[in-house]
């Protein structure tokens, strides 16, 4: 390609799924495939990208680069390359400091895209084949943390979403276990609420799946060893597979009509 005719590539951002290489889209791994430079974080991201980039592909691990040098990275490669992904895991949107780092290509008038993936709520809730709603149990999922380094904006402390007894799926709190249990408690949640923390979701081999109660879930994945990548979701659905009984959902009762199908007036 001539540089006159050049006018620069484009930056996609693209969800590489929670680690299990093959759930990453078919969309994010044909970019991934004709990427002529591919940024990825960290190690969980890194098997993707090795396994299908093209030859000759520039791939770098953004670990223990800042965003300044982020933002450089993806605009040098995207003066000189038709296509350069940043690799990120999960989805983008969740926790992957994407406005961070599109702000600085936006000012470069560098064109950027965003493939969305699977995010590590939804393996870990595949994980140990649970659904996050359940007809008149909950039909509600929050996406939150603990309060860490990063402060919690007004309104959105776990004690008051907490309150409202939906799924909650928390992310980097798994170090804050002793929080989570004090503050459900103080919610209102009792203490025999089950738990489920998964580790490395989908990751082949490495996945633990722990389940307990609010009441003993620390202690049970500190036996597990676990104090790093792990999905803690808190739920009155949980374990449903196993209640003697559950309400059906609408959708497929045979006395309810939607789009697709009219409903059995005898049902
Ligand atoms: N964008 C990512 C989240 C990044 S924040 C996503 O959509 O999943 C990092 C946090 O995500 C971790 O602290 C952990 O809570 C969670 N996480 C990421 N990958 C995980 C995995 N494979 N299993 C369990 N939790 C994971």
């Amino acid at each position: 390609m001539s540089t006159e005719t050049f006018a620069g590539g484009k930056v996609w951002f693209v969800g590489a799924g929670p680690g299990d290489p093959e759930l990453i889209t078919v969309k994010g791994r044909r970019l991934v495939e004709s990427a002529d430079a591919i940024l990825y974080a960290g190690s969980l991201v890194s098997e993707a990208a090795l396994r299908w980039a093209k030859a000759g592909c520039t791939i770098a691990d953004s670990k223990d680069m800042t965003l300044e040098q982020i933002g450089e990275w993806l605009i040098r490669e995207a003066r000189r390359n038709p296509i350069v992904v940043r690799l990120q895991t999960g989805d983008p949107s969740l926790y992957g400091a994407l406005i961070e780092m599109v702000r600085p290509l936006d000012e470069a008038g560098v064109e950027v895209g965003v493939v969305p993936g699977v995010s590590s709520a939804m393996a870990s809730a595949a994980a140990a084949v649970e659904s996050l709603t359940l007809p008149e149990v909950t039909q509600t999922v929050i996406l939150t943390r603990v309060e860490g380094r990063t402060p919690m904006p007004e309104g959105e402390s776990l004690r008051e979403l907490a309150r409202h007894r939906c799924t909650l799926c928390l992310f980097l709190s798994i170090t804050l276990l002793r929080e989570v249990r004090q503050t459900l408690l103080d919610a209102g949640w009792s203490d025999e609420a089950p738990v489920l923390v998964v580790h490395k979701a989908s990751w082949p081999g490495e996945e633990k799946i722990v389940r307990g109660t609010l009441a003993d879930i620390r202690e049970r994945c500190k036996a597990e060893r676990i104090t790093s990548q792990a999905m803690i979701i808190v739920s009155p659905a949980l374990g449903a597979r196993q209640w003697p009984a559950i309400r059906r959902s609408k959708l497929y009762d045979a006395g309810f009509s939607h789009r697709f199908r009219h409903a059995d007036k005898t049902a």
